[in-house]
C-alpha cells in the first residue's frame, strides 16, 4: 500500500501551459503585434491546419462547441417541425442546440458498453419529419458512423458528429468526418483541444455547409455591409493563436492520455465491484474523460466520496440524463423512443477518474491504489 496522501487533480491546464509556455505566448505576442483580432490571419491559419487535420476541405472557428452545433443545423435547413434523434447521455448541450435551432429533439438508448448512440434502436425512432442522425463521441470514443451511415442512407437523413469529446479519434476502418456531413468541435478549457476560454469549430468537405455557416457566424454577411438573418459567433484570433500551437501536440498528449488509460486498466483489472471502459476492436479511444462504472448503483457516490476524501478530484459524466432533467418532458420538444436503460445505469453508476496527459505515473498509481482498497471493503 501507498502511505502518503497525494491530491490528484481532475484537470492539468497550468501544467500543460507550463510545458508549452514558449510556443503559447509567441504566438498570443504575434496576434496582439499584429492589430488583427478578429477574423484575421490567425483565425485563417487555424481553420486550414484543423480542416488538414481532419482531411477535410473546409473548418470554420466559431464561438463555442453548442453554437457550432445549432449553426450547423441552421446551415442545412434544420428547423422548426423536424426532427434529430440522438442520445440522453451526454452534455446537455447537444440536445440543447437542437432546440435553439427550433427543432425536436427524439432520444434512444446508447449502446451497453460503449455508451455512445446504438445504431439498432434508431431506426424505430424515424418518422416522416426525420433530417438527421445526431451521434455524440461520447468520452472520447467514435460511435458506430458505419452503421449509422447505412441507415441515413436508407432514409435520407443527415448525419452530424458532436465531436466535442474525440478530437483524433478513429472508429474501425473510418475517420471522424469520413461518413457524416459535418462534424463539430468544442475548445472549451477542459477538452482535449482547448483554449484558455471559449471556441468551437465546424468541419466539412460540404461547400454548402461551409459558406452558409460562415454567413451564419458573421451577421450573415460574407461581404462588407450585405446581411442577411445570423448570429455572432466567431472564434477569436488570440484563441486560434492558442490553439493552433496547441494542435501540434495532440497526437503526443492523445498518446499520453491512452497509457494511462492502459496503466488504470492493468492496475484496476482485479477489482471486482466496478467496471472499466470498453475500448471498441480496432478504434482508437482517445479517453477525453476515463469512465469506469460501479456494477450496483449504490456504491457509486460511496465510492466517490471515497475517493474525494483520500484527495483525488474524481468527477461524473453525467449523473443526470437529459430525459432525467427536471421538468422533462418539456411538451413538443423532446420525445424518448423505446427504454432508455442503458444511459440510465450509465447515469447511476459512471465516475470519471483524473484524466489528462501531464499526469504523473504516482498519481494513476496512488489512484489505482484507493480504488482497490475501497474495492476490498465494498466485497
Ligand atoms: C463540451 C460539449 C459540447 C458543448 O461545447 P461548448 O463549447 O461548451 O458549447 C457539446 N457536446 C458535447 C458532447 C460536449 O462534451
Amino acid at each position: 500500500m501507498l502511505a502518503t496522501k497525494l491530491n490528484v487533480a481532475f484537470y492539468g491546464h497550468v501544467r500543460q501551459y507550463h510545458n508549452i509556455r514558449a510556443e503559447i505566448d509567441a504566438g498570443i505576442q504575434e496576434v496582439l503585434e499584429s492589430g488583427q483580432y478578429v477574423m484575421g490571419p490567425m483565425l485563417q491559419r487555424f481553420e486550414k491546419e484543423l480542416a488538414d487535420f481532419h482531411g477535410t476541405k473546409y473548418a470554420i472557428g466559431v464561438g463555442n462547441g453548442t453554437d457550432a452545433l445549432w449553426l450547423t443545423f441552421k446551415s442545412l435547413g434544420i428547423g422548426r417541425g423536424d426532427e434529430c434523434i440522438t442520445t440522453t447521455n451526454t452534455f446537455f448541450a447537444t440536445a440543447e442546440a437542437i432546440w435553439i435551432a427550433g427543432a425536436t429533439v427524439v432520444f434512444v438508448d446508447s449502446d451497453a458498453r460503449t455508451n455512445c448512440i446504438d445504431p439498432g434502436k434508431i431506426e424505430a425512432a424515424i418518422t416522416a419529419n426525420t433530417k438527421a442522425i445526431v451521434p455524440v463521441h461520447l468520452y472520447g470514443q467514435c460511435a458506430d458512423m458505419k452503421a449509422i451511415r447505412k441507415i441515413a442512407d436508407k432514409h435520407h437523413l443527415l448525419v452530424i458528429e458532436d465531436n466535442a469529446q474525440a478530437i483524433g479519434a478513429h472508429g474501425d476502418g473510418f475517420r471522424v468526418a469520413e461518413l457524416s456531413d459535418a462534424v463539430t468541435l468544442s475548445f472549451i478549457a477542459h477538452k482535449n483541444l482547448g483554449t484558455f476560454g471559449d471556441g468551437g469549430a465546424i468541419v466539412t468537405k460540404d461547400p454548402q455547409i461551409d459558406r452558409m455557416v460562415r454567413r451564419l457566424r458573421n451577421h450573415g454577411s460574407d461581404k462588407r455591409s450585405c446581411h442577411s438573418p445570423g448570429y455572432n459567433s466567431r472564434l477569436d484570433d488570440l484563441h486560434a493563436s492558442v490553439l493552433s500551437a496547441k494542435l501540434k501536440h495532440i497526437e503526443e498528449w492523445t498518446e499520453l492520455r491512452r497509457r494511462w488509460a492502459s496503466r488504470y486498466n492493468v492496475g484496476l483489472a482485479s477489482a471486482s465491484n466496478i467496471t472499466l471502459p470498453y475500448e471498441a476492436p480496432g478504434y482508437r479511444h482517445v479517453y477525453h474523460l476515463y469512465v469506469i462504472e460501479t456494477k450496483r448503483p449504490e456504491h457509486r457516490d460511496a465510492l466517490l466520496q471515497f475517493l474525494n476524501e483520500e484527495g483525488i478530484d474524481a468527477k461524473c459524466h453525467y449523473p443526470i440524463a437529459i430525459h432525467q432533467q427536471e421538468g422533462f418532458p418539456w411538451a413538443h420538444e423532446a420525445r424518448i423512443v423505446g427504454t432508455i436503460t442503458n444511459s440510465e445505469r450509465n447515469a447511476a453508476c459512471c465516475i470519471s477518474l483524473p484524466m489528462f496527459p501531464e499526469l504523473t505515473e504516482e498519481e494513476v498509481d496512488y489512484t489505482v491504489d484507493r480504488i482497490l482498497e475501497w474495492d476490498r471493503r465494498a466485497q
